[in-house]
């Protein structure tokens, strides 16, 4: 009896003991409890020590839950975020994700563009005094889109490189979607992109402040520099370039119905009329309303655009 009370004594002091070492050595596991499905999100490992955040959502999305992406490099020295999503609470989650996977500091924070679904969590990064890197106009145009919001404090106009001790980030600026502020993220040992919201994986992409035909040249710049690349999108699951190809074909797609608009004559009223029907092929993409358009969202449809921008000759006075 006495030598079993012993033993019993003695496992549980190895356990505290075990717990004490896991404690002090600053354990690594996921915490418990740090649940992501409530928020949406689900966390991805794309490659050794980069992670993607996916957000499950279509658009409108429940209150405090994820319809956009996020991700993170853990280098030797420390670790870049890349988005932080749509609110500070979602960021919190973010930051909480990288904390149970290491112990090494966040150095950077970038904006992939300025739009309020990838930057509403920057004040999490600010509490912190974490540098927020952005291109372009991004303060300006933050600041227009909601003044609540807090903007990058370092902005890179030009290739950069980020180095996490041993590890180094690739960023580079695309055009296209988003006014001048779009940048991509490519790490170069894990050839994983982080595509910001250049591609929009199974999901209608939102056009209402782009220019299709210089993103159609940076999304064939990037099928072309990156073929191997696994892709994090900016909206949507992880994949590879079929993406950004799948893409480039919507796009095409949009330029030949704006184009038999013209032939046709039509007006921007009676063109979208006409197209409010999804094709066969894009009928299980998710943000439908950004296609043919939804007075609840007050964006700007895809078919808009293609008429904005394909249906009218630049240079060439409308006539009546
Ligand atoms: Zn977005």
């Amino acid at each position: 009896m006495a030598r079993l009370w012993y033993r019993g004594v003695g496992a549980l002091l190895l356990a505290i003991l075990a717990f004490a070492w896991s404690w002090s050595m600053g354990w690594t596991q996921p915490k418990a409890g740090l649940d992501l499905a409530p928020a949406g999100l689900q966390l991805q490992e794309v490659g050794r020590g980069v992670y993607a955040l996916v957000g499950q959502e279509d658009i409108p999305p429940p209150p405090d839950r994820a319809f956009v992406n996020a991700g993170f490099v853990i280098g030797s020295e420390g670790v870049l975020v890349i988005d932080t999503l749509s609110s500070p609470q979602l960021a919190e989650l973010l930051f909480a994700t990288i904390k149970s996977l290491t112990d090494k500091p966040i150095l950077y924070v970038l904006n992939t563009h300025f739009h309020p679904d990838h930057t509403g969590g920057n004040a999490v990064a600010a509490k912190q005094n974490i540098p927020i890197v952005g291109r372009g106009r991004i303060r300006e145009l933050m600041a227009k889109a909601n003044p609540q919001l807090v903007p990058p404090n370092v902005i890179i106009n030009s290739e950069t490189e980020f180095w996490l001790g041993d590890r180094r980030v690739k960023v580079e600026r695309v055009e296209g979607h988003a006014k001048g502020t779009d940048l991509v993220v490519y790490v170069p040992d894990a050839k994983v992109l982080f595509a910001g919201d250049m591609v929009f994986n199974q999901r209608f992409p939102f056009t209402g402040d782009g220019n299709i035909k210089e993103w159609q040249g940076s999304l064939y710049r990037l099928i072309t520099t990156y073929p191997d690349a696994k892709v994090v999108p900016g909206h949507g699951e992880v994949g590879d370039v079929s993406m950004l190809r799948a893409q480039f074909a919507y796009f095409n797609f949009l330029e030949q119905l704006a184009l038999s608009w013209k032939a046709q004559g039509l007006t921007k009223e009676q063109a979208i009329a006409q197209a409010q029907e999804i094709p066969p092929a894009y009928r299980d993409y998710k943000f439908q309303g950004l296609y043919g358009g939804n007075p609840n969202t007050g964006l700007q449809s895809n078919l808009d655009s293609a008429y904005d921008q394909f249906s009218r000759s630049l240079g060439i006075p409308l006539l009546p």
